[in-house]
């Protein structure tokens, strides 16, 4: 979905003229694309008429003098938009209080990963200074306990349940019981998720046989058993990416809180509509990341700030530029953080997982050989300038960094070529007039 609706993005970039036509085939692709992924029928219809709306408002009221680069703008960012309002029901998402004990309940069909989340839950909130616990109420599936008694003692977090009870109603009274005495801030409810008498029901639901269709069917039918106040879309990490997200805010009018990315505790990301839509869309996430980051540089939040503040302003120098690829190394498989990243060169991310952290080692390597100086320097140090400011080779500097680091010209060349496009787009998008900016300002 992402790809098609980038490529239809994109195309605009090559034709000369925005008119109308030319606006009819873009939401034609787009439209196409949110079909293809079983996106609701109605919803997209409305799409279009919106961007409809706003492109021709936008249009009329500049008259004339519009210009070409501006036109496209406005295209792109109200398809942007609206792509946002798909997932963003305008309410705000669901928050644990400190100090009370809050209680929250998984529901969904068997398999959708209930259990493995409300490990990453608990484990989320218990890292944000929340005392939490797992209570096990699926008395449906065998092991479903064991399964629990296993991840949540992994997560080290406190969990109750029964071998013995088969009344899931009774162990979850008992445990939000016992939790709230012992005064846990953060109790969740884990449930075999389905109820004998809902199975013509789940049959149904099985018998629409794609994913994207399934996704809205199913929102609408737990909504309507259990009234939930938000959603957390599992395995994000598959194939079906962002038609099952959009389709279940659309039949519920609730929130996402969180994405599931994967098997692993820390596998869970915080949703928020515009980072998602940019992600979908090939564009980045820089909140995302710097959100990782800070994450990871608990210890140092104020240092995070400041790199935040520097890459806005484009003032990034080689040094701060290696101590984020060091934070990145240390946050997890590059695959995934690399999505993160807008505009990435490709070749960083190709090959397996292993291949982009020796890539990053290397990296290293090379700054480690660069003195204070050049590493406090935005990389004009290696060049040699003409009188008129042109570049028109390499110092010295670059073959000592070379051999110094054991690496090659070449290898401190890219390097340095690199580091001028992640500053040169991180200035581009994050500027005052940057396409990030005006994409992600809060209306
Ligand atoms: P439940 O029946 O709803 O409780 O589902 P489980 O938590 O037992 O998960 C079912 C399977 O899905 C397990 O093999 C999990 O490891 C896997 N799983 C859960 N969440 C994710 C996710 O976000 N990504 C991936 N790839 N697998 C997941
Ligand atoms: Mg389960």
């Amino acid at each position: 979905l992402g790809r098609k609706l980038n490529a239809a993005l994109s195309s605009l970039n090559r034709i000369p003229v925005v008119d109308e036509k030319v606006l009819d085939t873009l939401l034609k692709e787009v439209c196409a694309a949110l079909l293809e992924s079983d996106i609701n029928v109605k919803l997209v219809s409305q799409l279009r008429q919106k961007v409809r709306t706003k492109v021709k408002a936008a249009f009329e009221s500049g008259g004339e003098k519009v210009k070409e680069a501006n036109r496209k703008n406005i295209v792109q960012k109200a398809v942007f938009d609206e792509l946002v309002n798909l997932v963003d029901p305008g309410i705000d998402p669901y928050k644990p209080k400190k100090g009370y004990s809050n209680v929250i309940m998984a529901v969904g069909l068997q398999g959708n990963g209930k259990t493995t989340t409300c490990t990453k839950l608990a484990v989320h909130y218990q890292k944000r200074g929340f005392k939490s616990s797992i209570v096990c109420a699926d008395t449906f599936r065998a092991g479903a306990f064991d399964q629990t008694r296993q991840s949540a003692t992994k997560a080290k977090v406190a969990y109750f349940g029964s071998y013995t009870e088969t009344d899931p109603v009774t162990i979850a009274a008992q445990g939000v019981a016992k939790f709230k005495k012992e005064k846990f801030e953060v109790i969740i409810v884990d449930t075999s998720g389905r109820h004998k008498q809902e199975s013509e029901l789940f049959e149904e639901m099985r018998q629409i046989g794609n994913a994207g269709q399934a996704a809205e069917a199913q929102s609408r039918a737990f909504k309507e058993s259990a009234d939930f106040g938000a959603i957390i879309v599992t395995k994000m990490d598959g194939h079906a990416k962002g038609g099952g997200a959009i389709s279940a805010v659309a039949a519920t009018k609730t929130p996402i809180i969180f994405l599931g990315t994967g098997e692993h505790l820390t596998d869970l990301d915080r949703f928020s509509p515009q980072p998602f839509i940019s992600k979908l869309l090939g564009l980045g996430d820089v909140q995302g990341l710097m959100e990782h980051m800070q994450d990871l540089a608990t210890q140092n939040p104020d240092r995070q700030k400041e790199m935040a503040k520097k890459l806005e302003e484009g003032k990034l120098s080689i040094r701060d530029w290696r101590e984020q690829i060091q934070n990145v190394m240390n946050l997890g498989p590059i695959s995934k953080i690399a999505s993160m990243i807008p505009g990435l060169p490709q070749d960083l991310l190709q090959g397996s997982d292993e291949e982009g952290a020796l890539r990053m080692k290397r990296m290293i390597y090379i700054t480690d050989s660069m003195s204070s100086e050049e590493l406090d320097s935005d990389g004009s140090l290696f060049m040699e300038f003409a009188k008129d400011g042109k570049p028109i080779g390499l110092t010295w500097r670059v073959s000592r960094v070379a051999r110094g680091s054991g690496t090659t010209v070449r290898e401190v060349e890219e390097l340095l070529c690199q580091y001028r496009m992640m500053a040169n787009m991180a200035k581009q998008a994050g500027g005052k007039n940057g396409w990030l900016q005006a994409m992600q300002k809060v209306q």
